[in-house]
């Protein structure tokens, strides 16, 4: 048996994002004084699956597929966690976001563990019987883990609500019988939540505001650049919007779009339905990414992915207001550099933490087989989202720490409280 003994003292590179995670957890277990064992067991992730699975293409060929799924914790409850599709998909990336989910469930105080899955495919270059026949695949291979009681997947960087809906009926396929809480983000018509789709930029909007309030910026006015036009980008910027913020750039991985006066909002949804660049929307500059990212706005929301915000770009970073829409858009080095700067960070696992809480309310009710109306939906999201931001806050403020530090000491307490309850088996 091995006892790992934290040196509290571990340092991080802008370049591995499970680094950055187990560099984020370290720095707030020292400061919580968390206990050796209980360190050590929360360090680790509960089960690794790795599996490799043959698909036949369109063209005849046979192509081999390697995807993951991995539990980081299930002390406070059945393992939660989205799938990714992506070239870059990794067993580090995936060990990484598995942890930060289990953080994310107990700063918003959902009663899960975390999860994360991927799958090394770029599903934009299958075709949709490709995609159902690699996702059915890969939900049988993953099913010895998944169910309702025990780990739900749901939807992340290259999956939706169709992919969800394969899952669902793979897995209820097998069992003889529908089983609709295997899965969240899954389409109404099977047992989907209202809500859903843009819960995460609606969480993501109640943290900004409430970190607005505090540092007196009225976000009818404010400025904003959002990195990233997909699910948690785009529903991010029609909502500052709406509410009167200037958004003067918005990018994707085809590049992005400025506008001191702000942009034209339909426009913009209009160019990423239509898979147009952003800098040939008319009426607005190309801008690129690092441009967008030292743009001297009141709210910048890192929305895309991760280790955009490194400590070769940090310095240029110039806004007041940085609020994590992606998992791990700010490296550790680079959060150094920024908060010595002065800019106030909202971490990830707050700031993103509405899509998994509306994942808990759909779970809940394909449980109960009775569901809420939107405006149920929305009330509890924002009790939800408003009760850890201020929990959040309000400990930063006793600690006097960062709120990366402060949402992890609650997060990590919390499981660790859990955890020592059950206590160890045998
Ligand atoms: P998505 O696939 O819908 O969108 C990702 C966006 O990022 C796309 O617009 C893509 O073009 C853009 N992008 C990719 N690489 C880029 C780059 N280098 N520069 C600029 N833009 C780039 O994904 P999503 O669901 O919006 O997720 C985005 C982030 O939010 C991820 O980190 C994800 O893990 C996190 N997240 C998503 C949810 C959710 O409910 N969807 C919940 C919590 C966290």
């Amino acid at each position: 048996m091995t006892t790992e003994v934290s040196s509290g003292t571990r340092r991080s590179t802008d370049d591995n994002l499970y680094e950055a995670a187990l560099c984020q957890y370290e720095s707030a277990a020292e400061r919580l004084g968390l206990e050796n064992r209980l360190r050590s067991i929360l360090r680790k992730p509960r089960r690794e699956l790795t599996v490799n699975f043959p698909i036949e293409m369109d063209d005849g060929t046979v192509d081999m597929f390697c995807g993951y799924r991995v539990q980081h914790n299930v002390h406070r409850g059945p393992a939660k966690g989205g799938i990714r599709y992506s070239p870059l998909a990794a067993l580090d990336e995936v060990r990484a976001l598995a942890m930060l989910m289990t953080w994310k469930c107990a700063v918003v105080e959902i009663p899960f563990g975390g999860a994360k899955g991927g799958v090394e495919v770029d599903p934009k270059v299958l075709s949709l019987r490709e995609l159902e026949n690699l996702t059915r695949r890969y939900a049988t291979e993953i099913s010895v883990l998944i169910g309702p009681e025990r780990d739900i997947p749901a939807p992340d960087v290259g999956t939706n609500p169709q992919v969800m809906a394969w899952i669902m009926d793979t897995v209820s396929m097998h069992h003889g019988y529908s089983i609709p809480a295997v899965v969240t983000g899954k389409p109404e018509s099977i047992g989907g939540s209202r809500g859903r789709s843009n819960a995460t930029s609606v969480g993501l909007v109640h943290v900004i505001v409430g970190a607005a309030a505090k540092l007196g910026i009225d976000i009818d006015g404010a400025s904003v650049a959002v990195q990233g036009s997909g699910n948690v980008g785009m529903g991010t910027v029609e909502i500052l919007a709406g509410m009167g913020a200037k958004v003067l750039a918005v990018s994707n991985s085809l590049g992005g779009a400025f506008n001191g006066r702000g942009l034209d909002v339909e426009r913009v949804r209009a160019a990423v339905g239509e898979r147009t660049p952003l800098g040939e929307i008319a009426g607005v500059d190309a801008i690129t990414n690092a441009d967008l990212l030292a743009l001297d706005v009141d709210i910048l929301v890192p929305a895309a992915m991760e280790g955009e915000i490194t400590s070769r770009n940090a310095g240029a970073v110039r806004a007041r207001l940085i609020a994590e829409g992606a998992n791990g858009p700010v490296t550790p080095p680079a959060e150094e550099i920024l908060l010595d700067a002065g800019a106030v960070i909202v971490p990830d696992i707050l700031a993103n933490a509405g899509g998994v809480g509306v994942s808990y309310f759909e779970w809940v009710q394909d449980l109960q087989g009775f569901f809420w109306t939107d405006a149920e939906i929305h009330e509890r999201l924002a009790g939800m989202m408003r009760k850890a931001f201020g929990d959040v806050w309000d400990l930063h403020e006793r600690e006097d720490c960062d709120l990366r530090t402060a949402a992890y000491m609650l997060a990590i307490g919390r499981v660790a409280e859990a955890a020592s309850a059950r206590g160890l088996y045998p």
